[in-house]
């Protein structure tokens, strides 16, 4: 772990598995409630001692420059670490492990550099006020990320936050700590002051939730399921922490009957499939009209035998394996549950079969067909590689069945008419919505969720304004208290 500046080591160590072989790919410390304690003093030094946050936001872009330049010097090392960690095949790890992250910096340093940190407040002729409004560092600000993308989550978390001119505490899910450690000398070799960035590794139960009820936290930024989502809302209320949250979703994946069906194969596919369904806003119910559904199926289920399930350090594998074996079999356990509610399997739905999946932890990309939108398998979030197809007579009905779920994170349209796509997507629940595409996160765009998927939002235009806060100063520039206003507190009525 990384604290105040130093390396701090655990008397509890542990070990990280690769997924992909099953075998062990690092030891690594498993930290402590007392180890979160010392990481919030260590954070909370560092933003009182004032050293970072009052260094001129041009200067803390420079930084971030310096960070960005590093990574992209480090691309093929940080690829494949990606990969070992977390089982993401090389091509997708070399975006998530260092392309999407380097974006992402390049565009809060840009964003640091327009930020309007002061602008003014209103000047009135009737008395003699005028004032103006800053915005500043929350304080010791928390991070709390999830497994499935730990260089991206750890970024948005820990990047932004920073630039603002915050200090750091992130809890990394104890699979895969690699991402935040790694950005450890990195932030250090660009110059950023010890105590700004500290690195805990723990569980969620006591290492995560002692993070989130530490007074001396001003904020939790988390990304995880709804469920802990729920309890990290409930922990931070004690000491109303801010709070943004993004959790789970069950994407809406909406086939209009003019879309190109060979683009809408492909995209739904992707939506679906990319790193094994481990991803919040994969689009897990697909919705055909009922009239395309057989062609759709066909052209489909041929698609998908073209794709190369395997070793995902492999430059042509397109799914690797998911994270562990508590996931595999949690998959395993919904895809027995999808063919007892009775819905039809009609691709996957095992362990794939051969020499090379006898280790690490596989599942078959899965398809499952007439599937209703009351069936656990189209409500709750599987978070592996598994399709729910539904059908729809009208477009009325599919944006119906689209918003029937608690969860509101992603949905998407597929259509050659782009405004009767657009008046589609205008009528679905959720943050982002992608028309002809999918996964597309973009530095430029808010993500988060509607509903049960989360609070608040992360990147985007105002994605520094989750981490900062609002001043107001006035001034009364008569220099004596205004009559007018204090009158009648101060008992002078006849000036009032
Ligand atoms: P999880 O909720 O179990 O854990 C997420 C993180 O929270 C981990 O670091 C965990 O240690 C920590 N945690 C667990 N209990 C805690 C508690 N009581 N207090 C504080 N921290 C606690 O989720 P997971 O299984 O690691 O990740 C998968 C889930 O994350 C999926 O449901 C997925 O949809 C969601 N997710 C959402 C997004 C998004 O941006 N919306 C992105 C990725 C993943």
């Amino acid at each position: 772990m990384f604290i105040g500046g130093e390396w701090v080591d655990s008397d509890e160590k542990y070990e990280l598995i690769n997924p992909a072989t099953g075998e062990v790919a690092a030891t690594a410390a498993m930290g402590n409630t007392e180890h979160v304690d010392a990481a919030v003093r260590a954070a909370k030094a560092s933003f009182d001692s004032g050293e970072w946050r009052n260094t001129p936001p041009a200067q803390r872009a420079g930084v971030l420059d310096k960070v960005v330049a590093t990574l992209a010097s480090r691309i093929d090392e940080l690829t494949e670490l990606g990969t070992i960690e977390n089982g993401a095949p090389l091509r997708l790890s070399q975006a998530l492990s260092v392309g999407f992250p380097l974006m992402h910096i390049q565009h809060f340093a840009d964003l640091l550099r327009k930020y309007e940190w002061e602008r003014p407040g209103p000047v009135t002729g009737q008395v003699l006020h005028t004032g103006f409004i800053r915005r500043e560092p929350l304080g010791v600000c928390a991070g709390i990320v999830p497994w499935n993308f730990p260089w991206v989550l750890n970024v948005w978390k820990a990047i932004p936050a920073i630039a603002a001119g915050n200090s750091v505490v992130i809890k990394t899910d104890e699979k895969t700590p690699i991402a935040a450690l790694e950005l450890v000398d990195i932030l250090r070799d660009a110059g950023l002051p010890d105590g700004v960035y500290n690195v805990v590794i723990g569980d969620g139960a006591t290492v995560g939730s002692h993070l989130v009820s530490h007074p001396d936290v001003r904020k939790v930024s988390f990304t995880g399921s709804t469920e802990t989502g729920r309890e990290v809302m409930r922990t931070a209320s004690d000491t109303v922490k801010r709070v943004t949250l993004e959790l789970g979703g069950k994407g809406p994946n909406i086939v209009l009957d003019d879309a190109d069906i060979d683009t809408a194969v492909d995209g739904s596919i992707f939506a679906f499939l990319m790193h094994a369904g481990q991803a919040c806003e994969s689009g897990t119910r697909l919705l055909l009209p009922s009239s395309l559904h057989d062609e759709f199926l066909q052209r489909m289920i041929k698609r998908l035998e073209t794709l190369k399930i395997g070793n995902p350090l492999d430059p042509e594998t397109d799914i690797g394996p998911v994270m562990s074996a508590v996931q595999r079999d949690r998959i395993l356990g919904y895809i027995e549950r999808g063919k007892q509610e009775g819905a039809t399997l009609v691709y996957g739905g095992g362990v794939p079969e051969g020499v090379e999946f006898e280790r690490g932890f596989w599942v078959e990309p899965t398809v499952f067909t007439n599937v209703t939108n009351d069936m656990c398998i189209a409500r709750e979030e599987i978070f592996g590689p598994v399709l729910s197809i539904l059908t729809y007579n009208s477009v009325d009905e599919a944006i119906k069945i689209a918003n029937d779920t608690e969860y509101g994170l992603s949905a998407g349209v597929w259509s050659n008419d782009v405004q009767r796509a657009l008046d589609v997507a205008n009528q679905l629940q959720a943050g982002s919505v992608w028309i002809n595409d999918w996964h597309n996160i973009s530095q430029y765009m808010p993500f988060g969720g509607y509903k049960q998927s989360g609070v608040g939002r992360e990147m985007g235009p105002d994605a520094l304004d989750a981490f900062t806060q609002e001043k107001a100063v006035t001034i009364d520039l008569t220099g004596r208290l205004d009559r007018r206003a204090y009158g009648l507190v101060l008992g002078t009525p006849k000036d009032v």
